[in-house]
C-alpha cells in the first residue's frame, strides 16, 4: 500500500437530465398559476448513488420536481433512487432576459447559501443542502421550446485539496470489514429514515464491525474507532475520480472540524446493493488558507457543460405533442397573456363556455365569428340559408373560391375547424321567417317549424348575434330574445356608417329571474332593441340620417369594424356583473367616467360611426313601450297567441307597420352606384407592398381585395405559428410552419383566383441592431431588395411588429416619395396614419414637392412623432403603454381604417400631397376634395373607451426617417449610411442634431408588438 505522490484532487462533474414531464408540468404551472410572475421558484432535483458500471447518475428533474399544491406537498415519500436535492428555478419571460441573466451572480448566490448552511450547522442536520443546484430557463410556450441551463455550485477550495490515494473500497477494507460495511450501507439505504440522506459517516471499529452514522454525530464517533470515513452517495461511475458532491463536502469538513487529512468513501451500488469494488476510498489533504473566515464565501464553479461547451441546452416538445393540443395551448396562451398583462380581471372561463348563435353567415357573420374565436369563444352556431356566391369570398372572410356553391352555414363551420381544430361549431340551413312576407296556407307548417327551430336555437344558446342582411329578418329573433331574456347583439351598416347595439333585458319577468327584471322595470332602465329606434325619437339626427338613408352597397372595411365592435359589446356584457341588465355607458370626452363596472372599459348601449368622417359616438336609448319587437304588449300577445300571432305578423304587412318601413337594403351591388366619382381603375392597377403578414397584414390585404385591389406583395420573415390562425385571417391550422409570406399568397389566390400576389421571405434591417462584418453583405442585400420592392410598388403598408423595423421603410418611402400607410396597435388602442410626401424634390415631380416645401405643409411620418409634441395627451398615454397582446377586435378596425386612408389618398387629386383634415363635430367641413369624405393625417382610437379622434402632425425637420438631412445623407452615402445607422444606435441622433432625441425616445417608447410575434427572440414575451 505504497502511498503515491499527492496530486490535485479533481472531481467528476455532475450532469442533469430534465425529463419532458418537468417541462409539461412547468408549462401548466406557468399558464395556470404563475402568469408573468418571474420570481424564482423552489424545485427539487433527484439524485442517488451511481448504479451502473458505465454511466454516471444524473441529477434528474421530473414532473414532481415542481412545487405541488399546498395540500399534496407532504405526500412526497423517500425513494432510494430519488434522493431529493433542493434547487431553484429562474424562468425568464423573454429569450433576451434569459440571455442577459448574470449567471455568475446567480451561481454565487447559491454558493453563498451552501456556505451559510455550512457555517450555521444546517448542513449537518440536512446534508442534502450541500448539493444545491439552480436552473435558469426560458419557456417558449408558443413553440414549446424550452431553453435551460443547470448549475451545480461547487465551492472552490483554496488552496486546492490534494489527493494522496484513491482505490476501490474493496482494496482498502479488509474482507471482513468490507462485508460489514456493505451490510451497514445496505441497512442505511433500506431504511426509510436514512435512504435519502446522501452524506454520512462510516465508522469501523477495531473488531472490524462497521456502522453508518449521521455526519452530525462526528464528535460522538471520536474515540475507539479504528477507521472513520466521510461517506457520500457518489453519482459518478469513473474508477479514477470521485464525484462532484465531494467538493462541498470537503469544504464542510475543513471548515467545520478543521481536519487536514480526510478519508472519504465514494459509495456506489450495483443492482441496488452496495458494491465495494466500484465504491472508492480516498485520502485527501486539505489545508486551511490563512485568510479564510466564515464571512468570506469561497469562489464557486459549476455551470454545466453541454457537449463540452459552456452553452445552454434546449428541448422541443413540439414533436411529442398532439398538434391539436398544441394549437389549443398556443391559443390559450395568447388569451392568458391578455389576462396577465392587461386585463387581469377578465374571466376567460365565461368566454370559453358561452354558446353563441350567429344569425347570418355573410360579411358580418364571418367577421364576428373570427373575432369571437380571438376572444376564446369556442361554441358557435351559424344560421344561414344562403350559398357561397362567387363574389362572396373577397368580402366574407370565412370562404374561399372553392366553397362557391356550398351552403354558408356548412362552409363556415368547416372553415372554423380549419382555423382552430378545437372549435365546437355547427351550421343550420334555415331561412328566418319575416313579417310582411305573406305565405300560402300550405307553407304555414314549414314556416312554423322554422319558427319552432329558431326558438329552440335561441333557448339553447347564451347569446344571439343578429347579423342578417335585411331589417325584417331581425324582427322575429329580436322578439324571441326579448321573450327568453337572452343577450342579443345587433350589428348593421349603411353605405359608410355602422351601428352596433345590444338589446336590453326582456320586458316581462321570467320566473327564475324575477329580481333582475323587476329592478329593470322599476328603474325604467331597460335598454331598447333594434326596433325601438323606429318609434323612439332619435337622439342624434346626424347618425340616424346616415343610417336611414337608402343604401345599396357598403364600403369595404365596415364589416370588420362593426363586427369587432359587436364582439366587444358582447364580451363587455358577458363580463359585466349585471350582464344583460347592465346600464348603457357613454364615452366621455374626458376619458374619465365610471368604467369600474367592467374590467374592459365602458359598456355602451349603441355605437355608431362613420368611416368617411372617421367619427364614432356612443348612444343610449331606452326601450319603447310601443316597440314592435320587445315591448310588453308584443311579448304578451306572442305568449298568449303563439303561432297565430306569428302568422298574422308574417301575412299582414300592415300588422306592424314600422317594421318594413326602412327595408331598403339590398346585397350585393357594386361600389360605382354609390360613388360615381370613385376611380376604380386607379384601384385595380395599384400595386401594394405589405410589410408584415401578421394580424394587421392579413386584415389589410382582405380589405384591399374588397376594394378591388389586385396586386399585393407581402414581405415577412416569420412562419405561421400555432396560435396565429385564430387571429390572422389568412391562415389555417394546416399552414402552421409555413412562411407567412408564402401562406398569405396561397390564401389570397384561394379567395380570389385572379389575385396577382407574391411573397418575399425577408427580415427588414433595423437600426441600432449591430451586425457582424460577415453579415454586412447579406444585410445590405436585404436593404437593396427592400429599396427595389418599394420602387416597384405604388403604396407601402407598414405593418410589422416592432417599431424599429419601420424605420428603413419609412426612410425609403420618403426618399422615393411613395405613399406609406402605417398602422400600429396597443393593447386596446390603435393608430393609423399616412406619411407625408418626401422631403426632396424628385426630378419628375418637382412641382408638387416644391409646393409642399414652400407651404410647409409636409405631413409627418411615424417617426416625426418622436420629436413633435403630442397633440393629445390622453391618446398618447394609451398608445404609449407597452403591450404584448392586443384586443382581438383591434386589428380588424385598424386594418380597415388603414385601407380607408389609402383609398382616399389614391382618389384625392393631390394624392400624397393632400393636406390632413380633421373630423369636425358638426359633420360639416369641406369634404368636397375627396369623394369619399375627409382625409385625415392620423386616426387614433381606443376600443375600451369607444373613442376615436383624428390628429394632424407636420413633418419634423429633425426626424430620423423622413427629414431632408437624413434623406440627403442616405442619397449621398448609401450603404455606408445604412451600416452606420444599423450598427450605431446614436448615429441618427447625431446626424439630425437631436441630442435630446434619446431622452424623448425613452419617455415615449412606443413599443409596438403584435400578438403574433413568432420570431423566436420575442416568442413569448410574457
Ligand atoms: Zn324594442
Ligand atoms: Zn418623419
Amino acid at each position: 500500500m505504497a502511498e503515491k505522490e499527492p496530486t490535485i484532487l479533481q472531481f467528476a462533474t455532475l450532469n442533469s437530465s430534465v425529463q419532458e414531464g418537468f417541462w409539461h408540468s412547468f408549462s401548466s404551472l406557468k399558464l395556470d398559476k404563475l402568469g408573468i410572475d418571474d420570481s424564482p421558484i423552489s424545485i427539487t432535483g433527484f439524485n442517488g448513488p451511481c448504479s451502473h458500471p458505465k454511466v454516471s447518475n444524473y441529477l434528474t428533474l421530473l414532473s414532481e420536481s415542481l412545487p405541488l399544491d399546498e395540500e399534496s406537498s407532504a405526500a412526497s415519500t423517500s425513494n432510494r433512487n430519488k434522493c431529493p436535492v433542493p434547487g431553484i428555478l429562474y424562468n425568464t419571460n423573454t429569450l433576451e432576459s434569459f440571455k442577459n441573466l448574470d449567471k455568475q451572480s446567480l451561481l454565487e448566490a447559491e454558493a453563498k447559501k451552501i456556505w451559510d448552511d455550512i457555517q450555521s450547522g444546517k448542513a449537518l442536520e440536512d446534508p442534502a443542502v450541500l448539493s444545491r443546484f439552480l436552473v435558469i430557463s426560458f419557456a417558449d410556450l408558443k413553440n414549446w421550446i424550452f431553453r435551460y441551463w443547470v448549475a451545480f455550485p461547487g465551492l472552490v477550495l483554496d488552496p486546492p485539496a490534494s489527493l494522496v490515494e484513491l482505490k476501490p473500497a474493496s482494496e482498502y477494507f479488509s474482507s471482513k470489514e468490507a462485508e460489514s460495511v456493505s451490510a451497514a450501507c445496505n441497512d442505511w439505504r433500506n431504511s426509510d429514515l436514512t435512504t435519502a440522506v446522501p452524506f454520512f459517516l462510516v465508522s469501523v471499529s477495531s473488531d472490524s464491525r462497521a456502522s453508518i452514522r449521521h455526519i452530525k454525530d462526528w464528535e460522538a464517533c471520536q474515540g475507539d474507532h479504528q477507521k472513520l470515513l466521510f461517506g457520500f452517495y457518489d453519482p459518478c461511475h469513473l474508477p479514477k475520480y470521485p464525484g462532484w458532491p465531494l467538493r462541498n463536502y470537503l469544504a464542510l469538513i475543513r471548515s467545520r472540524w478543521n481536519l487536514e487529512t480526510v478519508r472519504f468513501f465514494c459509495y456506489r451500488e450495483s443492482r441496488g446493493f452496495a458494491d465495494l469494488n466500484r465504491s472508492l476510498v480516498g485520502q485527501a489533504l486539505v489545508t486551511l488558507s490563512s485568510g479564510e473566515s466564515a464571512e468570506t464565501v469561497p469562489n464557486s464553479v459549476g455551470w454545466e457543460f453541454n457537449k463540452g461547451k459552456q452553452v445552454h441546452r434546449s428541448i422541443s416538445l413540439a414533436n411529442s405533442m398532439d398538434p391539436k393540443r398544441m394549437a389549443v395551448s398556443a391559443v390559450d396562451l395568447n388569451l392568458k397573456l391578455m389576462t396577465w398583462r392587461a386585463l387581469p380581471s377578465l374571466n376567460l372561463t365565461i368566454l370559453s363556455s358561452v354558446k353563441c348563435l350567429l344569425l347570418g353567415a355573410g360579411t358580418l357573420g364571418c367577421e364576428v365569428a373570427r373575432i369571437l374565436m380571438g376572444w376564446g369563444i369556442r361554441n358557435i352556431t351559424f344560421v344561414d340559408y344562403g350559398k357561397v356566391a362567387t363574389s362572396n369570398p373577397v368580402r366574407q372572410s370565412l370562404y374561399t373560391y372553392e366553397d362557391c356553391g356550398e351552403f354558408k352555414a356548412v362552409a363556415a363551420v368547416k372553415r372554423l375547424k380549419q382555423i382552430y381544430p378545437a372549435m365546437e361549431s355547427s351550421g343550420v340551413i334555415m331561412a328566418i321567417p319575416m313579417p310582411g312576407h305573406p305565405i300560402s296556407s300550405q307553407e304555414e307548417d314549414s314556416v312554423l317549424a322554422d319558427c319552432r327551430r329558431l326558438i329552440d336555437l335561441i333557448e339553447s344558446h347564451d347569446a344571439v348575434l343578429l347579423l342578417t342582411d335585411t331589417r325584417e329578418s331581425r324582427w322575429l329573433p329580436s322578439l324571441l330574445c326579448a321573450n327568453a331574456n337572452k343577450i342579443a347583439i345587433n350589428a348593421d351598416f349603411g353605405y359608410d356608417s355602422y351601428m352596433v347595439m345590444r338589446h336590453g333585458a326582456g320586458p316581462t319577468s321570467l320566473s327564475d329571474d324575477l329580481q333582475n327584471l323587476d329592478m329593470n322595470k322599476t328603474n325604467k332602465q331597460r335598454l331598447g332593441c333594434y326596433f325601438c329606434n323606429d318609434v323612439v325619437a332619435p337622439q342624434d339626427s346626424m347618425t340616424d340620417q346616415t343610417l336611414g338613408q337608402q343604401c345599396t352597397v357598403t364600403r369595404p372595411g365596415l364589416a370588420p369594424i362593426a363586427g369587432a365592435l359587436a364582439v366587444e359589446l358582447l364580451v363587455g356584457v358577458l363580463q359585466h356583473p349585471l350582464g344583460i341588465n347592465a346600464k348603457g355607458d357613454n364615452s366621455s370626452s374626458t376619458n374619465g367616467g365610471n368604467n369600474d363596472d367592467s374590467p374592459l372599459g365602458i359598456l355602451p348601449h349603441q355605437i355608431r360611426g362613420s368611416v368617411s368622417q372617421f367619427s364614432k359616438i356612443t348612444l343610449l336609448g331606452q326601450a319603447s313601450d310601443s316597440c314592435t319587437a320587445c315591448s310588453e304588449t308584443v311579448i304578451s300577445a306572442y305568449r298568449e297567441r303563439g303561432n297565430r300571432f306569428i302568422l298574422e305578423a308574417i301575412n299582414h304587412p300592415t300588422y306592424h307597420s314600422p317594421i318594413t318601413k326602412k327595408d331598403t337594403r339590398c346585397f350585393p351591388s357594386n361600389v360605382v352606384r354609390a360613388l360615381p366619382s370613385l376611380n376604380l381603375n386607379v384601384l385595380s392597377s395599384i400595386k401594394c407592398l405589405l410589410l408584415g403578414a401578421g394580424t394587421l397584414g392579413c386584415q389589410v390585404s382582405r380589405t384591399l381585395m374588397d376594394w378591388g385591389i389586385r396586386n399585393i406583395t407581402f414581405v415577412d420573415y416569420g412562419k405561421v405559428a400555432m396560435s396565429n390562425p385564430v387571429r390572422q385571417s389568412l391562415y389555417t391550422f394546416e399552414d402552421c410552419g409555413e412562411f407567412k409570406a408564402v401562406a398569405a399568397v396561397k390564401s389570397l389566390k384561394q379567395i380570389f383566383p385572379a389575385m396577382e400576389s407574391s411573397g418575399v421571405v425577408m427580415a427588414i434591417p433595423m437600426p441600432g441592431h449591430p451586425i457582424s462584418r460577415k453579415d454586412e453583405d447579406s444585410v445590405l442585400a436585404d436593404c437593396k431588395r427592400l429599396s427595389e420592392l418599394i420602387e416597384s410598388h405604388d403604396v407601402v403598408f407598414l405593418l410589422t411588429d416592432t417599431r424599429e423595423s419601420r424605420w428603413l421603410p419609412s426612410l425609403l418611402c420618403a426618399n422615393a416619395n411613395k405613399i406609406a400607410i402605417n398602422a400600429a396597435l396597443g393593447f386596446d388602442s390603435y393608430m393609423v396614419m399616412r406619411h407625408g410626401a418626401g422631403p426632396i424634390s424628385l426630378s419628375d415631380d418637382t412641382q408638387n414637392l416644391d409646393m409642399n416645401k414652400t407651404n410647409k405643409q409636409r405631413l409627418g411620418c411615424y417617426f416625426c412623432n418622436d420629436v413633435v409634441a403630442p397633440q393629445d395627451s390622453m391618446t398618447d398615454r394609451t398608445l404609449d403603454q407597452q403591450c404584448t397582446v392586443t384586443r382581438p377586435g383591434l386589428a380588424p378596425i385598424a386594418g380597415a381604417l388603414a385601407v380607408e386612408l389609402l383609398v382616399k389618398v389614391l382618389q384625392h387629386p393631390l394624392g400624397i400631397n393632400a393636406k390632413g383634415e380633421n373630423s369636425s363635430v358638426s359633420n360639416g367641413g369641406n369634404n368636397d376634395d375627396s369623394p369619399l369624405g375627409i382625409l385625415p393625417h392620423q386616426i387614433r382610437g381606443s376600443v375600451s373607451q369607444c373613442s376615436q379622434i383624428t390628429l394632424l402632425g407636420q413633418a419634423s425637420e429633425s426626424c430620423t426617417a423622413c427629414s431632408e438631412t437624413v434623406v440627403s445623407e442616405y442619397r449621398e452615402k448609401g450603404n455606408s449610411f445604412l451600416l452606420e445607422a444599423i450598427n450605431k444606435p446614436t448615429y441618427l441622433e447625431d446626424l439630425t442634431g437631436l441630442t435630446e432625441l434619446k431622452n424623448a425616445a425613452n419617455s415615449f417608447n412606443l413599443d409596438w408588438e403584435e400578438d403574433d410575434t413568432d420570431d423566436e427572440d420575442v416568442a413569448v414575451d410574457m
